[in-house]
């Protein structure tokens, strides 16, 4: 069929109005580096191989035909690049689905991303962002892909300029599998050189297992085949021949990254369970880990060299930022979803490969030092969910766990903080807040600081959770600081004391009345120095889980806060001397709470009755 008839037949369609932006920034923004389409390309070939095999386990009309491989074509005179692949292929439903939207939550991310990122970092964004596909548009003005689905008879058709549509139409394959045919730009055509294209796969492909091959023209016109890639599985060579660039290169794949690994784990275990492993910590958090939908890990798992699934949880959830590959032949060749979920021998690799990383991590946190330090910035909060969780490794977690505290700018850990304890102080103080500069001045802390006592400053959502789960650590148990009334009286000032306290006996019942179902109670404190008043949490939720609670959309009662007033502040004082001469202080009431709410970063119920009264009293004071 020739390409005339081909396109007559062709419906247009528009892209999705992500793919139309994401093409766009592509086309005009992405112009060093280009080389990275062909390894995005590539490893979609070999997913889609990968994919193949694994469902021909459980159908055998799927199987791949004898040697499968990857077959690149540059033809420099119709100045076009042709991948073509064994893999499962795309119904046109799959083409239009996989090629013309884009699922990922990420992708917007990627788009306000990429416009402040300077341009030279710009295609790096791409892999890590999983919009690989469209990378063949920084070096193609147009994109014909031909495929049919392993299993069905008929083959599709889609092509696209690349400039907000794309068409689709039937087409003819011999096989199952995909083609991919690049028209390459005029500004490109470096890249149809044989010469070039070795070089690219050599350094982008070369891990890839499944045979990569490069067909060339000699001088007379005659083809020639060649497979570029090496297509070893370098977890199963032996450490002392491999390079740390190899390392690098290898981690970059697997992982899909363009950072250098902070820790690159490579073993083999011996004895109840057999496996070579190659694992990463990364050096950088992914750009777009915290809107990855999953919690799961994605190590790889092999069977004999051969990718099964990265799916195989291989390691707990908090450890999902670790990458690399897990190969054994313990498990057969044709192990089945059912299967794996069920077999012992899994169970077993995982609690091997788990206690390895966090003993690799335990080990870099004793050293200690800045990397580790940038290491916990990266992975830290997802780290502590592992504190929530994880039972099993909950107190280990909790030894090389790091956090910010009122002892000042550096991170500390549990250890510090205790042997800074006071001796009379039996419990670990945190308080939990949005970031850490309202954190640090935070009304909260006022008394803690005057009296010495230390307090861990948290900042990330798992705080408002872990620390009553982890219930205590070395004997010592965890508070907040918003719920620790009473536990000040113990611990005797260190810094005088500003004014003599007011007696205020009368004025807390009072406050007490004209709030009424506002709070729980109103009480003299001693935890405040500068601040007139501060609202606790009692019986209930921490104020910051509270919070959390209401704006994830979660139905949370209004929990009545306890209102705690200081003594030594002149507007109490004045305001207990009104007391004393009768006249009302109902509408002081609602502002003080109203102004400890404020400070507390909560929202006000009434806004505009606060603006109201305050005004009103400002008058008054004013005439
Ligand atoms: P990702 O590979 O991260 O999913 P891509 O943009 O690279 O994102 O590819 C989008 C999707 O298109 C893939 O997930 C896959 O479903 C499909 N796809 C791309 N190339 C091929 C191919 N050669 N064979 C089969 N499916 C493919
Ligand atoms: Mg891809």
């Amino acid at each position: 069929m020739s390409e005339r008839e081909n396109t007559a037949e062709m419906k247009q369609h528009s892209f999705s109005a992500e793919v139309g932006q994401l093409l766009d920034l592509v086309v005009h923004s992405l112009y060093s580096d280009r080389e990275i389409f062909l390894r995005e390309l590539v490893a979609n070939a070999a997913d889609a191989m990968d994919k193949r095999r694994f469902e021909a386990l459980t159908n055998a009309a799927l199987t791949l035909p004898e040697a499968p491989s990857i077959h690149i074509v540059a033809d420099k005179d119709a100045k076009t690049i042709t991948l073509s692949d064994d893999g499962l292929g795309m119904s046109p439903d799959e083409l239009t689905q996989n090629l013309g939207t884009i699922a990922r939550s990420g992708t917007k991310a990627f788009g306000e991303k990429l416009s402040n990122t300077k341009p030279e970092e710009r295609p790096s964004l791409i892999g890590q962002f999983g919009v690989g596909f469209y990378s063949a548009f920084m070096v193609a003005d147009k994109v014909d892909v031909v495929s049919r689905r392993a299993g069905e008879d008929v083959a599709a058709r889609w092509v696209s300029e690349g400039k907000g549509s794309y068409s689709l139409g039937a087409a003819e394959r011999a096989q199952p599998g995909t083609d991919i045919t690049l028209h390459i730009k005029e500004d490109a055509e470096e890249f149809l050189d044989p010469w070039r294209l070795r070089g690219i796969i050599r350094k982008w492909a070369d891990h890839i297992s499944w045979p990569v091959i490069l067909h060339e023209k000699d001088d007379e016109g005659k083809e020639k085949e060649e497979t570029i890639n090496e297509g070893t599985a370098l977890w199963l060579r032996p450490k002392s021949e491999i390079t740390s660039e190899q390392y690098t290169e290898f981690y970059r794949h697997v992982a899909r990254a363009f950072d250098e690994p902070y820790a690159t784990l490579h073993w083999r275990a011996e004895g109840t369970v057999e496996f070579a492993s190659l694992l990463f910590l990364p050096g950088a958090r992914p750009m777009d880990f915290m809107e990855q939908s999953s919690r799961e890990s994605r190590i790889h798992l092999h069977v004999r060299r051969m990718f099964i699934t990265d799916e195989a949880n291989l390691v707990p959830n908090w450890l999902r930022f670790v990458q690399g590959v897990v190969d054994t032949e313990d498990l057969p060749l044709n192990v089945s979803r059912e299967m794996l979920q069920a077999t012992p021998v899994l169970a077993r690799i995982r609690k091997a490969v788990t206690r390895r990383v966090v003993s690799e991590i335990k080990k870099r946190a004793q050293e200690g030092g800045e990397s580790f330090t940038s290491f916990w910035n990266n992975f830290g909060l997802v780290i502590k969910e592992g504190l929530w969780e994880d039972s099993e490794h909950r107190q280990e977690i909790a030894e090389f766990a790091r956090f910010h505290s009122t002892n000042g700018d550096e991170l500390i850990t549990l250890d510090e903080y205790i042997s800074r304890m006071k001796p009379e102080q039996e419990t670990v103080y945190y308080l939990v807040g949005d970031n850490l500069s309202a954190l640090k001045a935070s009304a909260q802390l006022e008394g803690f600081r005057s009296r010495g006592i230390e307090v861990l400053l948290l900042t990330d959502a798992v705080d408002s959770f872990w620390p009553d789960r982890l219930h205590s650590y070395k004997d010592k148990t965890f508070r907040s600081v918003v719920q620790a009334h009473g536990d000040l009286e113990k611990f005797a000032p260190e810094t005088e004391e500003q004014g003599e306290p007011a007696n205020v006996e009368k004025l807390t019942p009072v406050l007490k009345e004209a709030l009424g179902d506002a709070v729980k109670d109103v009480r003299s404190t001693v935890r405040l120095t500068g601040s007139a008043v501060v609202i606790t949490a009692e019986g209930g939720p921490d104020l910051a889980m509270q919070r959390l609670m209401r704006r994830s959309g979660q139905d949370m009662p209004a929990l009545p806060p306890v209102l705690e007033i200081n003594p030594r502040h002149p507007l109490i004082r004045a305001l207990a001397e009104r007391v004393e001469k009768g006249e009302s202080v109902d509408e002081h009431a609602r502002i003080l709470l109203d102004l400890a709410r404020v400070q507390e970063g909560e929202a006000l119920p009434d806004p505009s009755g606060f603006a109201r009264t305050l005004a009103s009293l400002l008058a008054g004071a004013a005439a």
